[in-house]
């Protein structure tokens, strides 16, 4: 996946479109993640106990990471990216500025 947690992404998709956000989660068997604030389904939570209210929770639902750009740290821009190998390593670039990401 091109994508991991941490990352800052740009969604170009869906009704959070043009939202820029951070990656809470991969899930590289599904090819989704789930972003901060992005997708939000709302869930109703019942009261573990009596006397306390049920509660409604937002919790972002996975989205097709297709949905998504990555944010180039570096120059800043909702970009490609691309891979480089150094030595054994695998790094990840920009594909705009070439820095590794
Ligand atoms: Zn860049």
């Amino acid at each position: 996946m091109r994508i991991k947690k941490g990352d800052t992404v740009l969604i170009i998709s869906g009704k959070d479109r043009g939202k820029k956000s951070k990656v809470l989660k991969t899930l590289p068997k599904d090819f989704k993640i789930v972003v901060e604030g992005a997708n939000i389904t709302k869930k109703h939570r019942r009261p573990r106990k009596s006397g306390e209210k049920g509660q409604k929770v937002e919790i972002p639902a996975p989205m097709d990471v297709s949905n998504v750009k990555l944010v180039c740290p570096k120059c800043g821009k909702p970009v490609r990216v691309g891979y480089k190998f150094v030595g054994e390593k695998k790094l990840r670039v920009c594909k705009e500025c070439g820095e590794e990401t």
